[in-house]
């Protein structure tokens, strides 16, 4: 079996990961996978489901039926035209996973073990079958602690929230107040920083990259620097 190479890239939301880890990944022809979009994915699906998110961010009194709904989760992750796309249950979940409504949703079912387990067996079987640049939150601790090159890549949460609610304004969603974006990242960081199990952490072994004053040019040049030098192609 050849050996395949992977390239961690975590941080909390709006720090820049995703457009830093598809530009790596299309510069060095390796597969990028996000990862949030499959805890988006089973988030959207518990959603459909019946599961009630709203109030409170511990998802204690919903652990059970997220459990049980599990085993009908069908998660397929496929590349269409080389661009990522969740599937589940046949289904094509990618267009409606990016509202507001599904992150927190994702945060919640992101903190239940086996939901956890079920996705890193997929993420570790993709990184298994090729080169890869991966996105997350526990990629370089948890999911791929022998990853040849692990970026941490952070924000100011006020930086980060003016990106998120930017987004959400192109994308022609302005049905939330900056205020409400900003306070939901907060929360939204504290759940993941929090959790028992795999959480928003930086690896002892990955290089950290502040995104608060630069751009995103500026940023992908400082991961690829970051790449190329880890790999000893520079
Ligand atoms: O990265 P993104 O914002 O799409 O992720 C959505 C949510 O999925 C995060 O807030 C986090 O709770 C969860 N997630 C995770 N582990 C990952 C990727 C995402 O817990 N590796």
């Amino acid at each position: 079996m050849s050996q395949h190479y992977s390239i961690a890239i975590d941080g909390p939301s709006g720090a820049g990961k995703s457009t830093i880890a598809k530009a790596i990944a299309r510069d060095m022809h390796y597969l990028y996978l996000d990862t949030g979009a499959m805890y988006r994915a089973f988030g959207l699906f518990a959603i459909k489901n019946g599961v009630d998110f709203s109030g409170e961010w511990s998802n204690k009194r919903n652990e059970k039926s997220l459990i049980a709904l599990l085993n009908d989760f069908d998660l397929d992750v496929r590349y269409v035209d080389g661009v990522q796309r969740v599937f589940v249950g046949g289904e094509d979940y990618t267009d409606f996973i990016r509202t507001n409504e599904v992150s927190k949703a994702a945060s919640a079912v992101a903190v239940v073990s086996a939901v956890r387990l079920k996705m890193v067996e997929l993420q570790r079987k993709i990184a298994a079958g090729a080169n890869v640049v991966m996105d997350g939150r526990d990629i370089g601790t948890y999911v791929l602690p022998n990853a040849a090159v692990k970026v941490f890549v952070t924000a100011s949460p006020l930086a980060r929230a003016k990106r998120r609610y930017k987004e959400l304004l192109e994308k022609g969603d302005d049905s939330h107040t900056f205020e409400q974006v900003y306070s939901d990242m907060i929360e939204r960081d504290k759940n993941d920083s929090s959790r028992a199990f795999a959480p928003l952490s930086r690896a002892d072994d990955a290089a950290l990259l502040d995104t608060t004053d630069i751009g995103l040019e500026e940023s992908i040049a400082a991961v690829q620097n970051i790449v190329l030098t880890k790999l000893g192609l520079k």
